[in-house]
């Protein structure tokens, strides 16, 4: 389902990256997004066309319409999901859950209220390539809104400058072990043409903004290369950069979890370990110029 002011050039968009149908809905008071129209047309479409699951993006607005709608279409909703499979023998959609304490990811079903809804993070699946060639219906449907269905207005606008990790090849990510120290993870990302990522404390600490957070309540991200420093590795996190190609981790303590995770473990002080790591890749930097 394709909802929005003028979103009709993003049909195809979806047709070449796998959808077969597209319901395309568009009117003024669908853009931007604010949570009653969206609601009332979505909702609408559910009822009509009983789909078996409905599945959203769990950005701001994918959270805020999922909620709306769960209750309006009185079902279960999975929300904020890191991964999603179909249960084999009851055909059921199971969503992976982190966050009911330390360590404990739940699967979660719904077994007797339809739709199943869900709602997946960023990065957790990756885009498909687009297939220009591929062919699929688009239906577009009539909207009846008027200006009593919305509650809320945008009055403004305000785009902050927010870095995007989730699109990121390689990572140097910070916890609490760096101690505040962001500069030199700095230092080590531009020399490696990395962008930096953080734990959850690192961002409470106000080290670096909430954008660079990794794991359950940040971002899911899918690096070729991430170097975790400083990080104990809870569940929250892990969740967040368990599908790097390759996690070299740095921790003082051997017992840490996050050698659970890591292809490559480093048992040290983590200034012991960037401070020669930034100087032999500055020395060959220097080198490749002379
Ligand atoms: C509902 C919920 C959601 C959450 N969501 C997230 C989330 O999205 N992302 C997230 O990150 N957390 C999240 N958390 C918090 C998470 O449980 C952890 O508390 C957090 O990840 C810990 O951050 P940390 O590893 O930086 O700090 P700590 O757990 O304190 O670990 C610091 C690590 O640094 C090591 N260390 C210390 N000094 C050095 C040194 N000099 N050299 C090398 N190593 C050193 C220590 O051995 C330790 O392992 C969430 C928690 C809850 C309850």
């Amino acid at each position: 389902m394709l909802l929005g002011g003028d979103v009709q050039p993003l049909a195809a968009e979806a047709i070449a990256c796998g959808a077969d149908t597209v319901i395309l809905a568009e009117h003024p008071l669908l853009e931007p997004y604010t949570t009653d129209p969206q609601t009332k047309v979505m909702a609408g479409l559910v009822l009509e066309h009983k789909p078996d699951m409905l599945l959203l993006g769990a950005t701001p607005n994918g959270r805020d319409l999922a909620g709306r709608l769960a209750v309006r279409l009185r079902t279960g909703l999975t929300a904020d999901c890191t991964d999603l499979t179909i249960d084999e023998k009851s055909g059921l959609l199971v969503g992976e859950v982190t966050g009911f304490g330390q360590g404990i990811l739940a699967t979660i079903e719904c077994p007797r209220h339809r739709p199943q809804m869900a709602t997946v993070r960023p990065g957790v699946f990756t885009r498909p390539q687009p297939d220009p060639s591929r062919q699929g219906d688009v239906r577009l449907v009539p909207v009846e809104l008027s200006e009593a269905d919305q509650r809320v207005r945008v009055l403004r606008r305000s785009t902050s400058k927010g870095v995007d990790i989730t699109q990121a090849e390689r990572l140097v990510v910070g916890g609490r072990g760096v101690q505040g120290d962001f500069a030199l993870l700095r230092k080590l990302a531009r020399l490696m043409g990395a962008d930096v990522g953080a734990s959850r404390v690192a961002v409470d600490q106000g080290w670096v903004g909430h954008d660079r957070m990794i794991g359950q309540t940040g971002s899911i991200t899918r690096p070729k290369l991430a170097i975790v420093c400083g990080v104990s590795g809870a569940t929250q996190f892990t969740v967040g950069i368990q599908d790097a190609e390759t996690v070299v981790a740095i921790n003082s303590d051997r017992e840490a979890p996050i050698f659970e995770t890591a292809d490559y473990c480093i048992v040290d002080d983590v200034f012991q370990v960037l401070a020669p790591l930034i100087d032999a890749l500055e020395r060959e930097k220097a080198g490749k110029k002379g």
